[in-house]
């Protein structure tokens, strides 16, 4: 059964066949660590991580490399804000970024790559663009490369050649910019007094680098001239994935990446959730409500990651309500050790997600499987685990609450009641159980104790 994946660069859905047979290289634009990141970011991180899911659970290795930008324009304003040094305040913010992706169950990437480890190697690759003269110095020796230069540049984010013409007489410094703004981008930043100590002195002068050359410079150490997928936000389609594209290109003479892969935003009242509108939440907004990260990321999962989904809290409690219900099927299969995968589910919930993860449909069927009563429980267990191996929620790792012996006995008691329809004593001791903080539930398999 062929994989398809949509293709930001064809804009179709495509065959994934990877450069390498049975290996998949994948680069994910990772996190600017000067604050908490909001939900509407790790809405990135969720899909990069359901993608690679789906890459392993099809039997490939993958190879999937994060970057840390610890020194850009933001890591440098916002640190000395806070009078800290660069690297002290940037550790903060990436032992954060770690507690919260082991939250949200995001596998960690096979290696996650600190830009300021390959200052060297963004220096080497700035050297041969201007080598090439596909990049040039300006006078107070920032090196910008020269957008006219590279003949595809627009390709992916359909930026069009005439565009450029009438806007890209200047230069552009700041690393984030719109279409509007199509200009030469800094390579290099020559040192300038407002970056305080953060400097490196290089063949190219004093300064630091620009944020695109990071990621090209990271992704070319680290997973070689070509790779099969990259993936980030759809706002990193412009400028940051078209610079990482020209600059890599132009270095190496190859096309940079086979697949680019893009989730669209999580919106707020309609509007794009974001730090500079100020209508964002954090994942302890969420866990300060008590509602767990996990279910925020089954709300994602019931859209596709290239949707639009609209935030609100109503929905967030909708689909954790919901998942509590899965939780408590699951646990409802009893401790019986687990049976077969169902083959015809697990044939399903793999066309499904390899049809450009089709998230919302593996859902349902994951809903089809725990009502279907043709299955045994044991066969049940084993393939819902198995489904959760790409939707990570936890199944695994769910323990049936303990029940105190003193409710287990009123249970008991009451069940005799009830079979011998002695209906009063039965409710007075349902009552009794409620006010210690349980409940009994009557299902067809018998009495079910929870907490209340
Ligand atoms: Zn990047």
């Amino acid at each position: 059964m062929p994989i398809n994946f949509y293709n930001t660069l064809t804009r179709k859905k495509e065959e994934f066949i990877p450069l390498k047979e049975g290996q998949v290289g994948m680069y994910s634009c990772g996190p600017t660590v000067y604050t908490y990141p909001h939900i509407g970011n790790y809405k990135a991180y969720i899909f990069a991580d359901t993608l690679k899911r789906t890459l392993l659970y099809s039997g490939f290795e993958v190879n999937h490399i994060m970057n840390i930008t610890d020194v850009d324009d933001k890591t440098i304003r916002d640190s000395q804000k806070e009078h800290k040094h660069l690297k002290e305040f940037t550790k903060f913010y990436t032992e954060e970024f770690l507690k919260d992706i082991e939250s949200l169950n995001i596998l960690k990437p096979t290696k996650f790559t600190k830009a300021t480890d390959y200052i060297d190697k963004m220096v080497k690759i700035v050297k041969n663009l201007l080598d090439k003269k596909i990049a040039y110095k300006s006078v107070d020796g920032s090196v910008y490369f020269d957008i006219k230069k590279f003949k595809n540049y627009g390709q992916l984010s359909g930026v069009t050649l005439d565009q450029l013409k009438e806007n890209a007489a200047g230069r552009i410094t700041n690393d984030e910019y719109d279409k509007e703004n199509a200009q030469d981008f800094a390579l290099w930043k020559a040192y300038d007094e407002k970056d305080g100590d953060v400097f490196w002195q290089t063949e190219l002068g004093k300064g630091r680098p620009g944020w695109h050359i990071e990621c090209s410079a990271m992704s070319i150490e680290n997973l070689g001239e070509q790779i099969d997928i990259h993936t980030g936000g759809v706002d990193n389609i412009f400028p940051h994935h078209e610079n990482e594209i020209a600059q890599s290109e132009s270095y190496t003479g190859k096309q940079f990446v086979k697949y680019w892969m893009h989730n669209e935003w999580v919106l707020v009242d309609q509007k794009k959730m974001s730090k500079s509108f100020k209508n964002f939440y954090t994942l302890r907004d969420i866990t300060e409500k008590g509602i767990s990260p996990v279910a925020y990321r089954f709300w994602l999962l019931m859209a596709n990651y290239r949707t639009r989904v609209n935030f609100v809290w109503e929905a967030l409690e909708g689909a954790e309500t919901a998942l509590k219900r899965l939780y408590g099927l699951y646990l409802g299969l009893g401790d019986t050790p687990t049976g077969e995968i169902e083959a015809k589910y697990q044939e399903k919930f793999t066309e499904f997600i390899q049809d450009d993860l089709d998230t919302p449909r593996a859902l349902t069927l994951l809903w089809d499987l725990m009502k279907d009563e043709s299955a045994s429980n044991a066969d049940k267990k084993a393939t819902v685990l198995d489904f959760d191996k790409v939707l990570g929620l936890g199944f695994a790792d769910l323990k049936e609450e303990i029940i105190p012996d003193e409710i287990k006995k009123l249970a008991e008691e009451r069940e005799f009641a009830r079979k011998n329809k002695d209906f009063k004593k039965s409710d007075d001791l349902r009552g009794k159980i409620n006010s210690l903080g349980y409940e009994v539930k009557d299902l067809a398999e018998g009495p079910k104790i929870n907490k209340i």
